[in-house]
C-alpha cells in the first residue's frame, strides 16, 4: 500500500460526501416547502445531520485499529522515517499515538568495546535522558501533508520525571512547536532493569516533580501515558510469598491526587518478567470500579503483555469478560518499536487475535479504534486551546 493509494482514498472521503450532502440539503428544502409538520422538520434536519457529521466522526471506521501506543524510534534513537512507517499502517492502523524512546542506550566503549548496544537490555551501560527526541518526533510529523498528520498523536517523552524542572521542559516543547502534540508518554516511573540503569535520583511514583508534571497535563489537557510495572520483577519467586504488589498502592494514591488528569497506564502495571499474579485482574477492575479513579484508562499493548493475555483460553477468557464490563477504559497499542517492516509492526495486533475473538463486536470496536478516537479527540482538543491562549503568536 502506498501513500499515493492512502491519500486517494482520503481525498475521496469528505468532499464527495460534502457534495452529496448539499444536494440532499438542496431537495430537502423543496420538502420543506410543502410539508410544514414539526416532527418531520425535526426528522430531516437528524437525517442532515447524520450525512454531514457523522463521516468527520467516524474518521478510522475502515481501519482495523488505532494505535494508543507506539514508538518511532528504538533505544539509539533509529527506526524508520514516518512516511516509511505511514505504509506499514496502511490500512490496518487509522491512527496512532507516536513517540520516541526519551532514554538513550549509551555506547560505552569501555564496557562494550566494539559491541554496539541496541537496546536497554544490551549493555550494562546507562541508559539517560535524551530531550532530542521530541524535536526529531516534531519534524517528522511536520515533514507530512496536512491529511498524513491528521493519522497522528505525537507525545512529548524527553524529560527526566525525577526533576521539578520537568514540567517546564514540556511547555518548552509545546511553545516550540505549537499545533503538533497531543499528550507526554510514554514515559517510565518503575520499569525492570530501567530505573536501574539511569544515573541520578531513582524515579518514584511520590517524588513531587512527577506531581507537577502530571498538574501540568491537566492544566493544558495533555493526554498521559505512564509505564509503572506494578510490582518488582520475578515478585512471587523473590519474596516466596503472595504479597500485594509493590508499587500498586503508590500508583492509587498517584491517580488520586491527579483526578483531572487523564491518564493510561500502560499495559495495566505488567512487563517482561511482572507476570500477572492470580488477583491481578481483581486488582484492576477494583480501579476501573472506583468512582475516585474515573481518570484512569489502561492499555493492551507489547507482546510481552499479549503473551499472558493469550496464555491459555480460559486466561483470555477472563480478560474479555473484564473488558465487557469496562468497554471504555481499555485501548490497544502495539508497543512497537522501530519497525522495519509491515508484518512486524502488525505482530502484536494478529498476537491478540484470540482475545479480539473472545470480545462481542461492540466492545473490540471500543477497544481498537473508539475509545482512542474519544480521548485523543478531546486532548487534541483541550491542546490547541491551550496553545492559542498560552503561546504569542509569531509575528
Ligand atoms: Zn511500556
Amino acid at each position: 500500500m502506498s501513500i499515493r493509494l492512502l491519500k486517494s482514498k482520503e481525498d475521496s472521503g469528505f468532499p464527495l460526501k460534502r457534495r452529496r450532502s448539499f444536494r440532499i440539503l438542496f431537495h430537502m428544502k423543496s420538502v420543506l416547502v410543502q410539508c410544514a409538520r414539526p416532527w418531520l422538520l425535526v426528522a430531516l434536519i437528524t437525517v442532515l445531520f447524520l450525512v454531514c457529521v457523522c463521516p468527520a466522526r467516524s474518521q478510522t471506521n475502515n481501519y482495523e485499529f488505532n494505535d494508543s501506543h507506539f514508538h518511532l524510534t528504538n533505544n539509539i534513537q533509529e527506526g524508520p522515517n514516518i512516511h516509511e512507517f505511514l505504509n506499514m499502517m496502511g490500512t490496518k492502523a487509522g491512527r496512532v499515538a507516536i513517540f520516541g524512546v526519551p532514554l538513550q542506550q549509551q555506547w560505552s566503549y569501555r564496557t562494550d568495546g566494539d559491541r554496539a548496544p541496541t537496546y536497554y537490555l544490551h549493555s550494562d551501560a546507562p541508559l539517560y535522558y535524551y530531550s532530542f527526541t521530541d524535536a526529531l518526533i516534531a519534524m517528522a510529523y511536520r515533514s507530512l501533508t496536512k491529511e498524513q498528520q491528521a493519522r497522528f498523536d505525537p507525545m512529548i517523552t524527553g524529560f527526566n520525571p525525577t526533576d521539578m524542572y520537568a514540567a517546564d521542559h514540556i511547555r518548552r516543547v509545546l511553545e516550540t512547536f505549537p499545533g503538533v502534540f497531543t499528550g507526554i508518554g510514554e514515559f517510565v516511573v518503575h520499569k525492570e532493569f530501567v530505573a536501574a540503569k539511569i544515573p541520578g535520583e531513582v524515579a518514584s511514583l511520590r517524588n513531587p516533580a512527577l506531581d507537577r508534571v502530571l498538574d501540568f497535563a491537566a492544566e493544558v489537557g495533555l493526554i498521559v501515558i505512564l509505564h509503572n510495572d506494578i510490582d518488582i520483577p520475578f515478585a512471587s519467586a523473590v519474596t516466596k510469598r503472595d504479597t500485594e504488589p509493590a508499587y500498586l498502592n503508590e500508583i492509587k494514591a498517584l491517580f488520586k491526587r491527579h483526578l483531572n488528569t487523564t491518564i493510561i497506564w500502560a499495559h495495566t502495571g505488567l512487563g517482561r518478567v511482572v507476570a500477572p499474579a492470580t488477583n491481578h485482574l481483581a486488582l484492576i477492575e477494583a480501579i476501573l470500579r472506583d468512582p475516585d479513579f474515573r481518570n484512569v484508562y489502561t492499555d493492551l499493548s507489547w507482546d510481552e503483555v499479549a503473551k499472558y493475555v493469550v496464555a491459555t483460553p480460559e486466561a483470555t477468557k477472563q480478560w474479555a469478560d473484564l473488558i465487557q464490563r469496562y468497554p471504555d477504559r481499555f485501548l490497544f497499542g502495539t508497543d512497537s518499536a522501530a519497525p522495519t517492516d509491515q508484518s512486524k509492526y502488525l505482530k502484536v495486533f494478529y498476537q491478540y487475535d484470540p482475545l479480539w475473538r473472545a470480545l462481542d463486536p461492540e466492545t473490540s470496536r471500543k477497544v481498537r479504534l473508539s475509545n482512542y478516537e474519544r480521548l485523543f479527540d478531546e486532548a487534541r482538543h483541550r491542546v490547541r486551546a491551550w496553545e492559542s491562549t498560552h503561546i504569542p503568536a509569531i509575528p
